[in-house]
């Protein structure tokens, strides 16, 4: 007889096959020029349990961008330094049925972005950090976070980011003109490029994923980096908002609180305190990795992970 670690093995290994074979049906993203060099062949799984064990299978060590799921980051250092109170005064935790850089409704609907994990919402709550923290501060709280002393800056890809970043100054500028935004644009948007160009592993994301399905607390260590209701908003929103205009429906396949980027990671906390961090980046029409949800879908599936079921 199987044990369960001998299963649990098995069913990452089964996640990783069908993630590494839908993966061909993406396309990298090229807005940022310098992603556009990413292999869309690659694909690569990793999973960290409450034991502090690690499986892993394909590119778990190939270092690809964190795009947009340094806004989890950017959420938790903002709660952990200035509250909730003071984050939520400025973004709501809606799911906002646009793309994720859309500026539509910030003009038409509402001042205040939808939620953290949309561009706008993003660099709203970096308005709240810059000029306070600088980003070697943060780049040690994405170590922290991401259980990983290796995280570090790709200044190709900020440079590619910040010459190709108009719709993200055009969004700090007005939400800055409504009174919303409280830093300095510029310096605000600067902060959020720098913190997009993070360059991770699908280990490193397995680690970030562990933190928030462990309650806030680093298994390696059992220190506490989140309190527990930050934990919760963090994974909640994640769940409604993380995976942007395909949350619905990834919601319902996988059932999993999720965060993409269009680097091509996954960042997924999971039940029994699992974390689970995936790298694909082939895309889908909504900017989430292909191989990724497939991979998480199968997972959540065969280890009956699925959030309401
Ligand atoms: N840096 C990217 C942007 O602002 C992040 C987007 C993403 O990963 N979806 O456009």
């Amino acid at each position: 007889m199987q044990n369960t670690e001998q299963i649990i093995i098995e069913k990452v290994k089964g996640a990783y096959e069908a993630g590494k074979k839908g993966a061909a049906a993406g396309t990298v993203a090229s807005y940022i020029p310098e992603l556009a060099k990413s292999d869309g062949s690659d694909f690569g799984i990793c999973v960290m349990q409450r034991s502090g064990s690690i499986i892993g299978f394909g590119d778990t060590d190939r270092y690809f961008s964190i795009q947009s799921i340094s806004k989890v980051i950017i959420l938790a250092v903002a709660l952990r330094m200035l509250g909730d109170a003071e984050v939520f005064s400025g973004v709501q935790m809606e799911p906002s049925g646009d793309s994720f850089n859309s500026i539509l409704k910030l003009d038409t609907a509402s001042s205040k972005p939808y939620n953290p994990l949309i561009n706008a919402g993003a660099i709203q709550v970096t308005g709240d950090l810059a000029g306070n923290v600088t980003f070697d501060e943060m780049l040690s709280f994405a170590r922290e976070f991401c259980l990983d002393d290796s995280v570090h800056i790709n200044e190709a890809v900020y440079h590619s980011e910040a010459s190709t970043g108009d719709r993200n100054r055009a969004i700090a500028y007005l939400l800055k003109s409504k009174g919303v935004l409280k830093g300095d644009p510029m310096e605000t948007v600067d902060l959020y490029f720098r913190m997009c160009s993070l360059n991770v592993t699908a280990k490193s994301l397995a680690g970030l994923a562990s933190v928030l399905s462990n309650n806030g607390v680093d298994i390696r260590t059992g220190r506490r980096l989140l309190d527990d209701y930050h934990t919760r908003v963090i994974n909640t929103l994640m769940f409604t908002c993380g995976m942007y205009d395909g949350s619905g429906e990834f919601a319902v396949k996988a059932g999993l609180p999720a965060k993409s980027g269009v680097g091509g990671g996954i960042c997924a906390p999971a039940r029994y305190g699992m974390g689970i961090g995936t790298y694909g980046p082939a895309l889908d029409a909504h900017g989430n990795s292909v191989g990724g949800i497939m991979a998480l879908e199968y997972l959540s599936n065969a280890l009956h992970m699925h959030m309401l079921q």
